[in-house]
């Protein structure tokens, strides 16, 4: 073992945790696209979303210039049960792989639901209790979503009804039965509880369905719904500001030890994850103060920044979500059966599709196999296992060090272990079996989502 001259695992201290979140979008200059009403293709006021969303969660989302939102006391109490969550320096992994690169990792799967999305859930749920809703629904693509929420509306004496993508409540009976534990209520999507779902069962009969189509169930019966409101685990905004956690205390936590990162690495499916841990070092890049090189990693059969379009389009399926400006696939994509069911969304949150469009970072896709290898080849050197969508990074952060050690540069590499893989045994299984595929999308098909964008200029 090499001396341990920076801890294996950094905590903080209760005290040093974040009391704030930071709002990235406060430091751009160029400001994300707005959101646009897909009737008036206007920007959409506040008053237009609040049928849809918790008012304070609608004010986070609008706004691009307060740079520090104070976290709630009970918000932070409740982070506290979780919280902080180490950055681990991955010596054993550099061992064996040989490298002269440092990696560390920020792990955020020490909690029931297994991922950074309860940094949201909690906020969000929050704030929908403090408005006297009843309830909120949403939907879940791999699970973890959903888990989170029903958490966090359990704690807070929230209703919860969560529509699961079909495929997924198909593969992780498990998950449906964890939220089901903490009283949501779960529906496979499309269903034929909603207008918008039996439209598409009609038009597409036996869909496994996306995550595209759930979210305007999950609309839908918001609105239709007195005293509930919806909630997304990604994409927007607001998310992005309640994950800035993440990348708030990855830096404190370097900082501590005068630790410089040269790369930072997130899987990305709404981008939420990755807006968070990059926050605070894209902040300093934006301001001149620091450089880093930032990737996101995709997977190749859902490439929404490597081959998708920057346009605006639908955020769901159905065509009832304001439009936003972002890297698409389109919003009718159905991306091929994969195992990463959080990274199967087809577009991306505004704010890092402009920091994309400008230049600001990079991004990079990578095939299933290739990213269960590296999930395999991690959870036994590091022993964590890890969910297949956290894997995208670890690829992408082995990849990088195996280049440092072409090239013998002592690079510090920064990735996001976003949770743990618990529920996803089937993928596992279909890996070792040798019976997963690697489908990746044609031109043409992409092309044929493509030429569905709405008409805006
Ligand atoms: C949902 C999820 C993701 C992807 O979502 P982002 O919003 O892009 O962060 C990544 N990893 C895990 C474990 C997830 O649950």
């Amino acid at each position: 073992m090499k001396t341990e001259k920076i801890p294996y695992k950094i905590y903080l201290s209760e005290n040093e945790m974040p009391k704030a979140w930071y709002n990235l979008r406060a430091d751009m200059k160029q400001k994300p696209a707005p959101l646009l009403n897909p009737g008036t293709l206007k920007p959409m006021k506040a008053e237009e979303l609040a049928g849809v969303f918790c008012e304070e969660l609608i004010a986070q989302e609008l706004d691009n210039d307060t740079a520090f939102f104070e976290i709630p006391e009970e918000i932070r109490n409740f982070y506290k049960m979780y919280r902080p969550s180490p950055l681990v320096r991955a010596y054993c992994l550099e061992e064996k792989l040989g490298t002269p690169a440092k990696i560390y990792y920020k792990f955020e799967g020490n909690n029931t639901s297994g991922s950074h999305k309860l940094n949201s859930a909690i906020a969000q749920a929050y704030y929908a209790k403090k408005q006297g809703l009843k309830g909120v629904t949403t939907e879940t693509g791999a699970g973890q979503w959903g888990t989170a929420l029903s958490m966090a509306c359990s704690y807070l004496d929230l209703d919860c009804k969560v529509y699961m993508v079909k495929c997924s409540y198909e593969q992780k009976p498990f998950r449906r039965e964890v939220m089901r534990t903490y009283g949501a209520s779960v529906t496979p999507s499309p269903s034929m509880e909603t207008e918008v779902g039996r439209k598409i069962l009609a038009e597409h009969p036996g869909t496994t369905g996306s995550l595209g189509c759930a979210i305007s169930e999950a609309v839908e019966k918001a609105v239709s719904s007195d005293g509930y409101r919806y909630v997304l685990g990604s994409v927007l905004n607001q998310v992005l500001l309640h994950q800035s956690v993440i990348g708030l205390e990855t830096k404190a936590a370097l900082d501590k030890y005068q630790i410089k990162p040269d790369i930072i690495i997130g899987c990305a499916g709404g981008g939420s994850n990755l807006g968070g841990l990059i926050a605070p070092f894209m902040g300093e890049k934006l301001r001149g103060e620091a450089d880093y090189r930032i990737i996101a990693v995709e997977p190749a059969s859902c490439p929404s920044f490597t081959r998708g379009v920057y346009a605006y389009d639908f955020c769901d399926t159905g065509m009832v979500c304001p439009l936003a400006k972002m890297y698409t696939l389109g919003s009718g994509f159905i991306p091929s059966a994969n195992h990463a069911g959080g990274l199967r969304y087809h577009g991306m949150s505004s704010t890092l599709s402009e920091l994309y469009h400008q230049g600001l970072m990079e991004a990079t896709s990578v095939k299933q196999t290739e990213v269960f290898e590296a999930a395999e080849y991690f959870a036994r050197i590091e022993g964590i296992l890890p969910a297949p969508e956290s894997s995208h990074a670890i690829r992408a952060a082995i990849d990088e060090a195996n280049r440092c050690k072409e090239t013998g540069e002592e690079k510090t590499i920064v990735f996001g272990l976003t949770g743990t893989g618990y529920f996803d045994m089937v993928a596992y299984e279909k890996f070792h079996d040798g019976e997963m595929n690697d489908y990746i999308p044609t031109d043409e098909e992409l092309a044929a989502y493509r030429d569905q964008l709405p008409k805006v200029q």
